[in-house]
């Protein structure tokens, strides 16, 4: 059964991940419920329970075909597990032996980190390495080369469409070509639209074909309590040495040190001399240079050489594409009518897509239910109101539901609702709570404004009822379970809802 969930895994995972995580995992007892498995190190022990045990219990319960397992990770180095003996250990032969080495390709995804120095074999250093080696002394450089990069953010996991054509094709030619196409380049767009994935595919890339190079992801953030760090302990030189030593920098999210002065200066000098070098610089930022304000005069003619690339929301064709990428990625089979309803109901935000698939998949395997439209659309409406607490009204705005004609809010929520339903459907809002119209638009952006409140506010229906002038709270039920049935059977419902429900989570 290991084997099978091994050979199942490897295609999965890239190779560096499947070969110093995974593989190197040994199964060393099995009593019918626990599996107790050696880790090479602490950290690949803590990586693997955190990252991989409830996968791997997941296909080991299948190949085992039982339920119940449990997954248990020791460190089993030969110190600490006799079962091992002496055999060399899988991390051991993949890992640099020296501590202070740069990257290799077997190292690659943080994996150095583990290496405790203790079960380290002691080697003399080869010459060229020692400036590296003292280095390793240096906190700010031992930090900026074992920056770890995410696993999931690689080219090949990264969909490309119009929106964001232009980035991709900028950060793959910096990739490719390291300090002699666009340098720098530098990425912007809104958050949740792919810039830290892109830059950690540039990372990634460098990682595998130049194993060699320094490749230093920090955040903006990050940079600025080195900095802070640096000054408070004396240690500019250092942290000076360190940041300049890099060959390839990848700066995520700069807007953050926009308004530090002192920051900024340093971000200058250690940006100039890294690109007097011809090393290679990336920047993300949820801004263009220009609304930065970044653009120093002396940065001004450097960025000239460079590529700035915008990455914009997504279009329908774009989201489910991805969707679907990432459901192959979790070996899920989702249906097509329920990618369409997910791609339409999110709109400005990947981030938020990929959350919906994961609470999606997540109740789909509790509730052991295949995924329909019908699942989808109940979940991620609790998903849509957890997200935006302001769907959940106040106690005043009760009050404003019960007497809507006294004050300016008929509740937060409804009113948003209102207004996103009234502005989609070319219907004016009056006509919507007004209910005498015989007109069938109206009726229906009627009845699916009722929907929507019920599904969305969790104001009570008594409330609702009052608001939209019925008799009692039953016509706002039957319209709710009316509307619950159309969404099955009726796409252009569907897609009127799920448009109203994007445009809610656009105008938040
Ligand atoms: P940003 O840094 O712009 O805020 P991220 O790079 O963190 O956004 O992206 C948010 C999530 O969306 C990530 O999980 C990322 O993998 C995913 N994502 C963004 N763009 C794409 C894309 N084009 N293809 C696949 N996944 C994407
Ligand atoms: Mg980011």
């Amino acid at each position: 059964a290991w084997d099978r969930t091994l050979r199942t895994l490897a295609n999965k995972y890239n190779k560096a991940t499947f070969k110093n995580f995974l593989q190197a995992l040994q199964p060393l007892s099995f009593d019918g419920t626990i599996i107790v498995f050696g880790a090479p190190s602490a950290f690949a022990r803590e990586w693997s329970e955190k990252k991989y045990s409830q996968e791997l219990r997941g296909y080991l319960e299948q190949h085992l075909d039982t339920t119940g397992l449990q997954l248990r990770f020791v460190t089993a180095s030969s110190e600490v597990h006799p079962l091992l003996g002496e055999q060399p250990l899988p991390l051991q032969q993949a890992a640099s032996p020296s501590a202070g080495a740069p990257p290799d390709r077997a190292a690659f995804s943080g994996i150095r980190d583990g290496i405790r120095p203790e079960v380290m074999p002691r080697r003399s250093e080869p010459a060229k390495e020692s400036s590296r080696i003292v280095e390793s002394n240096n906190p700010f450089s031992s930090e900026l080369t074992s920056s770890a990069l995410s696993d999931k953010y690689t080219f090949d996991n990264f969909v490309v469409g119009k929106s964001n054509r232009l980035a991709q094709a900028g950060a793959m030619a910096v990739a490719q070509g390291l300090g002699s196409t666009y340098n720098p380049l530098f990425l912007y767009g809104s958050p949740g639209l792919g810039k830290t994935h892109l830059m950690q595919a540039i990372g990634h890339y460098v990682r595998a074909t130049l194993p060699h190079a320094r490749v230093a992801y920090v955040s903006g953030e990050t940079f600025t309590n080195h900095f802070v760090m640096a000054l408070r302990d004396k240690r500019t030189e250092e942290f000076r040495r360190a940041y300049r030593n890099v060959d390839v920098w990848l700066v995520d999210d700069i807007q953050t040190i926009a308004s530090k002065e002192q920051t900024k200066e340093e971000f200058f000098h250690t940006f100039n001399t890294l690109h007097q070098q011809n090393k290679q610089i990336v920047i993300t930022s949820d801004r263009s240079p220009r609304e930065l304000r970044l653009m120093d005069e002396r940065l001004r003619s450097r960025f000239e050489c460079g590529l700035i690339a915008d990455i914009s929301p997504p279009e329908l064709e774009m989201r489910m594409a991805i969707l679907q990428r990432k459901a192959i990625l979790e070996n899920l089979r989702i249906p097509d009518d329920v990618i369409a309803f997910m791609a339409s109901l999110i709109q400005s935000n990947i981030r938020a897509l990929e959350g919906a698939l994961i609470k999606l998949m997540a109740y789909a395997s509790l509730a052991k239910s295949p995924i329909t439209k019908q699942l989808a659309s109940d979940v991620l409406s609790s998903y849509f109101v957890e997200r935006m607490p302001s769907f959940a009204p106040s106690p005043t705005d009760y009050v404003a539901l019960r007497r809507p004609d006294t004050g300016s809010g008929a509740g937060a929520a409804v009113d948003i609702i209102l207004d996103a339903a009234a502005a989609h459907m070319g219907v004016s809002k009056e006509m919507i709570l007004n209910g005498g119209s015989r007109d069938k638009d109206v009726a229906l952006a009627r009845q699916i404004c009722m929907y929507l409140c019920r599904e969305l506010s969790k104001t009570p229906m008594s409330a609702l009822a009052v608001t939209f002038g019925c008799k009692n709270h039953s016509a706002i039920a039957h319209a709710h379970s009316r509307m619950r049935g159309s969404l099955e059977s009726d796409p252009k419902i569907l897609a009127i809802i799920a448009g109203i429900r994007g445009a809610i989570e656009h105008s938040l």
